[in-house]
């Protein structure tokens, strides 16, 4: 096995290793960045952040366009091409991933290295990639591995009827109706995505809140303006079993009364999305030595989806599913973002990081803060 030699190797090239990488790159380290997917970026640009923006920012398109009636402006009632949106999706998301390997040459990241990574030494990585294994030595290392799907262990993600989040970004379909399990933000985006497309929506919250991180006052408010548009929202209701039938799913859920009390078990019968609130890290590469760099904490996250068979639309299938989904070691605290807001459509998060870390959100474009967005370098 062939050595080399590196001042950094870090393992994941999601937000939290790219820009590491760009950063050491940019003051001089000879830096190499390792991915197990075919492209560089992660979760966030690839199943997170960017691509769902890219949907949302059509869906708000969509709302707008029903709504110029008001305005005076008439027009012929809009229809949704949900492969076009999905085209375009695969369009924003693969610009942005040339923009980090452009990035990755302007600051000398030298070493851009397809293959799963494993530490072997204190100062070694082992990466297994597509020419066979080889070991790489370097002085420091990152893991920037990100975190996975977990499932629901009642319902169990099938890439049909159950979703993760994965596999929904790849439904090129709108179902009839949806459930969606898990009131934070991907949830909470996934459940207003899907108002907007046309599906009947059911959002199903354990705790007593939706969004239940943020502030009191702004569950309440986005809880009011999804009921407005017809959102069924279940909250203190803990899903107990979820059956397969002809048409979909049928959950079993158990709310919580008013006083804490238990009411009687509901039924939802729905062909449904569901996002569980739990998240799992990614699998740590593995190692026979284990390195003090361990990062102190990262979170995972996991989609269920559940959906009727296609009622209509054209199904065409994206590139097939992977199965790593992420958050964590780079962004800490969650910042919706996009030219138009996903979860209202003229809303932003009150959470709005220094200006430094924002990216650049043109009208028109698809970008995240503090993530991939149009990627962008480090202040030097
Ligand atoms: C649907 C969805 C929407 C989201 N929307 C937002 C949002 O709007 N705003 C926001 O701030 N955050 C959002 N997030 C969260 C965001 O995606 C994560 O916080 C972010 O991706 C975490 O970055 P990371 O670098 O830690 O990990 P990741 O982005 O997961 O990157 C880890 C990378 O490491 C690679 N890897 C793992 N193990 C190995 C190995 N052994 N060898 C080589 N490579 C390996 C993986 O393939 C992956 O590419 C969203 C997440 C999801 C799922």
């Amino acid at each position: 096995m062939a050595q080399e030699d590196y001042d950094l190797i870090i393992i994941g090239s999601g937000p939290g290793g790219y820009v590491a990488g760009i950063r050491a790159g940019q003051l001089g380290l000879k830096v190499a960045v390792v991915e197990k997917d075919p492209k560089f970026g992660g979760t966030c640009l690839h199943r997170g952040c960017i691509p769902t923006k890219a949907l949302l920012h059509t869906a708000a398109l969509l709302d707008e366009i029903k709504g110029v009636a008001e305005h005076g402006i008439q027009v012929a009632a809009p229809t949704l091409d949900i492969a076009k949106a999905h085209d375009r999706k695969r369009k924003v998301v693969d610009k942005n991933a040339r923009g980090i390997e452009a990035l990755f040459k302007k600051y000398k990241v030298t070493g851009m290295i397809q293959g799963t990574g494993r530490l072997v030494g204190p100062h070694q990585v082992e990466v297994d990639g597509k020419d066979g294994k080889r070991v790489l030595s370097t002085r420091f290392v990152m893991i920037a591995s990100g975190s996975v799907p977990r499932d629901v262990p009642v319902a169990k993600a099938d890439g049909e009827r159950i979703l993760n989040s994965d596999h929904i970004l790849k439904l090129e379909r709108v179902p009839k109706s949806i459930a969606v399990l898990g009131a934070g933000a991907v949830g909470t985006e996934f459940a207003s995505l899907y108002a907007s497309f046309g599906s009947e929506v059911t959002l199903i919250e354990m705790l007593p809140r939706i969004l239940p991180i943020e502030d009191e006052e702004i569950s309440a408010e986005l809880e009011r303006a999804l009921r407005k548009r017809k959102i069924k929202v279940l909250t203190g209701a803990r899903l107990t079993a979820a059956e397969r039938t002809e048409a979909g799913v049928r959950l079993g859920v158990e709310r919580q009364g008013k006083a804490g009390t238990p009411a009687p078990p509901a039924t939802v019968e729905a062909s449904a999305t569901s996002e569980t609130p739990g998240w799992r890290t990614s699998p740590r590469p593995k190692a026979s030595w284990r390195s003090s760099t361990w990062p102190a904490s990262r979170s995972g996250r996991s989609t269920t989806t559940r959906c009727h068979p296609a009622p209509t639309a054209t199904r065409r299938w994206a590139a097939p599913a992977s199965a790593r989904r992420g958050r964590g070691s780079a962004a800490t605290r969650w910042r919706s973002a996009s030219s138009r807001s996903p979860l209202s459509p003229r809303r932003r998060s009150s959470a709005t990081p220094p200006a430094s870390s924002r990216s650049s959100a043109r009208p028109g474009t698809t970008s995240c803060w503090g993530c991939t967005s149009s990627a962008r370098a480090p202040p030097t």
